[in-house]
């Protein structure tokens, strides 16, 4: 099957693939966190949505530029600073540290950059778009000294979110009284400077101030991956008015279509309810982790409902993730103990996870076909059917789907408390001290890693359901 998507802007599966003439690569433009606090699950299910997707694409051949922005001015990162007595980059800087903590933890691929908002490079950016829109009339200052988009001279805005103007309410985004702009949507593209902002502003044209949100994207979206960008994501929660907003931005400057794919991933909900801090069920990764769950068993979790499904999260769905890795931990344990370290170098050929991806990330497919090889595999190794060379084809078959599955593998991310320990044991096996290496053996093991002796030495793993 052709690898195909579906694109919210026509609401249709469309087929995909790389742009005519141009090479394999596809420029991917996320929208990222706003570090005004740490990042919930709901958001890294978007992003890790995304991850899938990278890797999918990299999978089938693409090469991938994944541009990430960070927004670290907003009403609410002022706010923060401000009630924290500290400067916004000294409030955004703990957040920003916190989020790619969870990134890491989470397996989550980096993107080839992360801009922010607060960038010179691309606050000037920002002012020079709006210089545009403003000298073709898509945009104005209004008495309030803000610089708004004019929605009604540039027709298809809506077209994204399939929304009637004529229906729109205030946003909530727009920090200014409604009665300055011409319409009810218009969306603010610069922000003039006032007392609450404190010292957090930069010159204009217009007069000191700060972007609007909507503008920081489409500004870093173009400058990293120019006018026209190959897959835009985000949360659905993104649709409107962000991305309608995106759009009507850089088209209005271009003339260009800014973006071939929309793709935007369902919400997250815990126990059937909307997150909420007030009801309870507002969860980080840190969160997930102090529960007793592992980053790993969260990123299974999240990755295994469709991506435009919503996602209803439990600990009924976390055990249940654990019990899947499980049986992927144990099967490759029986695996790697009939291949005995053997690479013939063989690649079981069988595309069907592959080949569901390929149909709008059909997921549940995917890991319906992997499990269905695990089961057959261990019937063909419980009737010991499968020869060293057969099992070493099948883990490197699981190489290919973990390199878009990121579970197990190479990627794993050693503590260095976890290597400090593994070397003082090693240490203590040269040096013949069997009872220290044992209890260092031990300790490795209640935290989660599994050591085994090799000819070539020691070799450190995740504990399996760790
Ligand atoms: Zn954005």
């Amino acid at each position: 099957m052709a690898l195909q998507f579906f694109n919210t802007y026509s609401r249709k599966l469309e087929q995909f693939s790389a742009r005519k003439g141009g090479d394999q690569t596809i420029g991917i433009y996320t929208c990222g966190p706003t570090i005004y606090s740490r990042a919930h699950i709901g958001n890294f299910r978007a992003y890790i949505f995304e991850d899938l997707l990278q890797r999918h694409l990299e999978a089938r051949g693409f090469n991938v530029h994944r541009v990430m922005n960070i927004t670290d001015v907003d009403d609410k990162t002022i706010r923060g600073a401000r009630e924290a007595g500290v400067s916004l980059s000294q409030f955004t800087k703990q957040f920003k540290r916190a989020f790619f903590e969870d990134t890491d933890a989470l397996r989550i691929k980096r993107a080839n950059e992360y801009p922010s908002a607060t960038d010179q490079r691309y606050i000037d950016k920002m002012i020079s778009m709006i210089s545009a829109l403003i000298s073709k009339g898509l945009a104005y200052q209004a008495d309030d000294k803000s610089v708004y988009f004019r929605i009604h001279n540039f027709p298809s805005y809506g077209k994204l979110a399939h929304i009637d103007l004529t229906q729109l309410q205030s946003t909530g985004r727009v920090k200014n009284d409604d009665y300055d702009k011409e319409h009810i949507g218009d969306f603010a593209l610069w922000k003039a400077w006032d007392e609450e902002d404190g010292d957090v502003k930069w010159n204009s044209p217009w007069g000191a101030g700060r972007p609007g949100w909507h503008i920081e994207c489409s500004a870093m979206a173009t400058a990293l991956l120019g006018d026209q960008i190959d897959i835009h994501c985000g949360g659905v929660d993104n649709i409107f008015p962000h991305h309608e907003a995106e759009i009507a931005q850089s088209e209005g400057v271009t003339g260009r279509k800014f973006v071939r794919m929309w793709l935007h991933c369902a919400h997250l909900l815990v126990d059937g309810q909307k997150m909420s801090k007030s009801l309870g069920n507002f969860y980080t990764v840190p969160d997930i982790c102090a529960k007793g769950y592992t980053a790993r068993e969260l990123r299974y979790a999240l990755i295994r409902v469709h991506y435009r499904t919503q996602l209803n999260f439990t600990w009924e769905v976390m055990n249940e993730a654990r019990e899947s890795l499980g049986r992927i931990d144990d099967w490759l344990a029986r695996l790697h103990e009939i291949a005995q370290e053997e690479n013939t170098g063989h690649r079981i050929e069988r595309s069907d996870f592959e080949n569901a991806l390929d149909d709008d990330l059909n997921i549940s497919a995917a890991l319906g076909f992997l499990f269905e090889t695990i089961r057959e595999t261990n019937r063909a190794m419980d009737a010991g059917r499968l020869d060293r060379a057969g099992a070493a084809s099948w883990l490197s078959w699981w190489n290919g789907v973990d390199s878009v599955l990121a579970l197990t593998g190479q990627e794993l991310q050693i503590p260095s408390e976890v290597l400090a320990l593994a070397k003082a044991r090693e240490q203590a096996r040269l040096a013949k001290q069997w009872q220290k290496s044992d209890e260092l053996r031990d300790k490795l093991f209640a935290l989660g890693w599994e050591v085994r002796d090799t000819r070539d030495g020691q070799k450190i793993a995740k504990r399996a359901g760790a």
